[in-house]
């Protein structure tokens, strides 16, 4: 729980001494409540206020970072419940869990397949995070598995064993990487804690309760772990609910440290036929690392732009560039067309532009990020900025002609826009982008 600027006070020397650059202690209690100055700015705080103080600025949910030869992930550090309280940055990973019973073959090729899975969404691409390798029993033939897997792909591993000397050979096999290893319990805890130290690891501790969870979580810290991830072993969407909603509101409103852990979930364990759903959920509610046992593009696809809905700001909107983009290779004879710098919007028009098969040049404005109508409606996409665009992206080198089409939702700029931009005529284009095609079909003569 935060401490108040009168509750660090307390804790301070109090002598005014102002080395730390404020006046006063008082002073500098309030800046470190406010987060705008730094406890070691004062060389005088006892090594006891200092523990006190680290421990009540650490974050409720600890950030807990997993990484493969290239990729990482880290997730961890909420401090709210909802996104309208604050946006959630941490996004949680998706991973495919493949068994070592699998022919080494037949692991890489599935690895290898999702992999490669790679989406678009308004310009942001869209990836499996990585993959959970399962022992089945042989440590040596899961140490294989996990090179197996390793030399298809560079994302960052989970490893799921239950023997400590299964999880010794998979940690030993991933040296170099970063990954979680899944699960320490009431009976293993004390054999898996010693080869997660050895390997520098993060490890999964599992329970069916919330109170054993606790209990094992508090175990393994007075072992010497700090990266922990909780598995409550949920199972169907109430129980997925009530467990990890309990778990996040324990941690983050009475700053029940030994649930202060991000938390891990199998939603289509034994079988389930609903995996897709539980997943959202999940995703929704509050899984951190989602392992999934069928890799399906099409219910990936659902589920990863579901995530990036979530853990984007609502307040921002997804943009691009401004500029000049060129669309089918355009030349000096091509269409010029005028769009705002929205994603969603940019995307619609190049993606109607690009499908009609017309080259053209297509001039985005700054527009912070509106749609037309929007825009138009703020102030932020009126004929001075659109002008401004033409010019201050070459427009004129670019094409022999002097024309430039404005959407048609903005047609009432048109007017204004022949005043900003002289020389030019203004052709006021389809309403929706939609109808581009057939409207360079029918109005455009160069
Ligand atoms: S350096 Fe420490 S003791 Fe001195 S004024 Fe600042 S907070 Fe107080």
């Amino acid at each position: 729980m935060a401490l108040t600027g009168l509750e660090i006070y307390k804790l301070l020397p109090q002598t005014n001494c102002k080395e730390c650059s404020f006046p006063t202690c008082l002073a500098f209690a309030m800046k470190l409540a406010a987060k705008q100055a730094e406890l070691k700015a004062c060389p005088y705080v006892s090594e006891e206020s200092k523990a006190k103080l680290e421990a009540a600025s650490a974050p409720p949910i600890r950030l807990v970072e997993i990484a493969g030869e290239e990729g990482k992930l880290a997730v961890g550090n909420e401090t709210v419940l909802f996104r309208h309280e604050k946006t959630f940055f941490h996004r949680p990973g998706l991973f495919l869990r493949l068994k070592d019973s699998l022919p080494v073959e037949e692991l890489k090729k599935q690895a290898a397949a999702a992999d490669a899975y790679k989406a678009d969404y308004v310009g942001i691409p869209l990836l499996l995070d990585g993959f959970a390798v399962e022992a089945c029993g042989d440590p040596a033939a899961f140490a294989a598995a996990v090179q197996a897997v390793r030399s298809v792909t560079k994302k960052p591993l989970i490893l799921l064993a239950s023997a400590p000397e299964a999880a010794k050979a998979g940690v030993e096999a991933a040296a170099g990487t970063r990954p979680l290893l899944h699960a320490a319990t009431s009976a293993n805890w004390q054999a898996m804690a010693d080869v997660a130290k050895a390997g520098k690891v993060p490890l999964a501790a599992r329970a069916d309760t919330l109170d054993e969870l606790a209990a094992l979580t508090e175990s393994l810290t007075k072992a010497g772990l700090e990266d922990l991830v909780l598995d409550p072993g949920v199972t169907d969407a109430k129980d997925s609910l009530e467990k990890l909603t309990w778990i996040r509101r324990l941690a983050v409103k009475k700053n029940v440290r030994a649930l202060g852990f991000p938390t891990i979930t199998f939603p289509g364990a034994d079988g389930k036929a609903d995996e897709v759903l539980l997943a959202a959920e999940h995703i929704a509610k509050y899984a951190r690392f989602i392992v999934l046992e069928r890799f399906d593009p099409a219910s990936l696809y659902g589920l990863l732009v579901l995530r990036q809905n979530i853990y984007t700001d609502p307040q921002k909107p997804i943009q691009v560039q401004p500029g000049l983009y060129e669309i089918n290779n355009p030349k000096d004879s091509s269409p010029v067309m005028v769009t705002t710098n929205f994603s969603i919007t940019y995307f619609a028009v190049a993606n109607e532009v690009e499908g009609s098969g017309w080259p053209a040049w297509l001039v985005v404005t700054d527009a912070e990020g509106m749609s037309v109508l929007t825009a138009w409606a703020a102030g932020k996409f009126d004929s001075e900025r659109i002008a401004k665009a033409v010019k201050g992206f070459g427009v004129e080198n670019k094409v022999a002609h002097r024309k430039v089409i404005i959407p048609g939702q903005v047609a009432v700029l048109s007017g204004e826009l022949e005043g900003d931009l002289t020389g030019w005529t203004i052709m006021v284009g389809p309403r929706e982008a939609v109808d581009i095609g057939a409207f360079l079909k029918a109005m455009w003569v160069n």
